[in-house]
């Protein structure tokens, strides 16, 4: 199988090229083609030589990630699903800064990407876990998804036209003239445990944040986790300054036992320890991602567990309305059990938000497109037999 082209930074593409004999501008012009062109064949590369586009198609493969289907318009969170070179199918979520609560158009976005097929880490309360762990995603098909989703976003109304009601799309890739940037943040809390993909996370990101690459900041690039211990130490120790957030859903070990399976292994005295590792080595804010589910973790005796926690690592809470899952049994507590939930935390001097905006609704459930669609087309194939 040859090497996606996507996957390769610029430093590897200049050493192919010099031992190619060619000089270093055809690796600028390369690069302008992929990332602010953001195109999707050789053929598009209109100023590379005929002879230089047939050697680096024969030499890498230049896969795009193919729209399947998605849900959300204009100016209020956009879910994507897309299927990957291997049929296997993964999402990501658009979600503008101000999501048109006035009507008019948001200029910043933040994107959620995936980073491995299914996940195995087990969540009781996620969709993206359900079916289990099939595979890491490749770096191409990491940073795939920023491009795909800009592009989308360039062509969003002939899309929108062509989809319907059903937000079914089934459309083939196309690259756009150029070149607004539409992602300005990434969080990278779709589906899959990010840490668990490493390597491959931390390549992409870097081509996501490179002037030459993406160009998107990394203090505007936040990786989630729900606490891999030790790669949050290996993190701290990375020259970029990515931010860090912890999936954290539970202040003590019996909550978080019951709900997130990954704290048997990594206890929750071992995840501070490393967040205050990862807090000395970066000094920079981190977050705590606090999902409320009704009757698990939504009791004011967490309060004083998670604020004290929030105070050591001079964290924020972001506290989200759990959303429903097919097949779960978890619901999300009242607004006023929400509201009463974060006047605690603010009491005990807690820096905390609370997701109230409605427009959010589809993302809190990652991993659900996902799992209806594949679930759809085995019952249709079943169907045909
Ligand atoms: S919440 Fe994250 S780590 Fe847990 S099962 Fe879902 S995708 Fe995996």
């Amino acid at each position: 199988m040859l090497t996606d082209i996507r996957s390769q930074d610029a430093g590897e593409l200049k050493a192919q090229f010099e031992q190619w004999g060619l000089p270093a501008y055809r690796v600028d012009q390369l690069l302008t083609w992929l990332y602010p062109h953001r195109v999707t064949s050789w053929e598009q590369m209109s100023n590379l030589p005929k002879a230089l586009r047939a050697r680096l198609a024969e030499h890498y493969a230049l896969n795009n990630l193919f729209l399947v289907r998605k849900q959300g318009s204009r100016d209020t969170t956009r879910k994507y699903l897309w299927r990957l070179v291997d049929g296997a199918m993964i999402e990501s979520v658009l979600i503008p800064a101000n999501p048109g609560l006035y009507g008019e158009a948001s200029d910043r976005h933040t994107l959620c990407v995936s980073t491995q097929v299914g996940c195995a880490y087990g969540c009781r309360f996620c969709a993206s876990g359900l079916d289990g762990w099939k595979r890491n995603l490749g770096v191409e098909e990491i940073v795939g998804q920023v491009l795909a989703v800009e592009r989308e976003e360039e062509t969003v109304d002939e899309a929108d036209a062509a989809a319907g009601s059903a937000g079914i799309v089934e459309s083939a890739p196309v690259a756009v003239a150029l070149a607004e940037r539409v992602v300005s943040n990434l969080v990278i809390m779709g589906m899959g445990e990010p840490l668990a993909n490493y390597q491959n996370l931390l390549k992409a990101l870097k081509i996501l944040n490179a002037s030459w690459g993406g160009g998107i900041g990394a203090r505007k690039i936040t990786i989630s986790t729900s606490g891999l211990v030790p790669q949050i130490r290996q993190l701290a120790d990375e020259p970029h300054q990515f931010r860090l957030a912890i999936s954290l859903h539970g202040a003590t070990d019996e909550v978080r036992n019951r709900i997130m399976p990954v704290n048997r292994k990594y206890p929750l005295k071992d995840l501070e320890e490393a967040c205050a590792y990862y807090r000395q080595k970066q000094d920079r804010m981190m977050t705590f991602e606090y999902t409320l589910i009704e009757g698990v973790n939504d009791a004011l005796d967490q309060v004083p567990a998670l604020a004290r926690l929030a105070r050591r690592l001079r964290a924020k809470v972001n506290l989200i309305p759990y959303n429903r899952v097919e097949g779960l049994p978890w619901t999300r507590p009242s607004d006023s059990a929400q509201e009463a939930f974060l006047a605690a935390l603010e009491k005990q001097g807690v820096s905390c938000t609370l997701r109230r905006e409605k427009g959010h609704d589809i993302d809190a459930a990652c991993g659900q497109l996902r799992l209806r669609t594949e679930r759809e087309s085995r019952d249709a194939g079943e169907g045909q037999d």
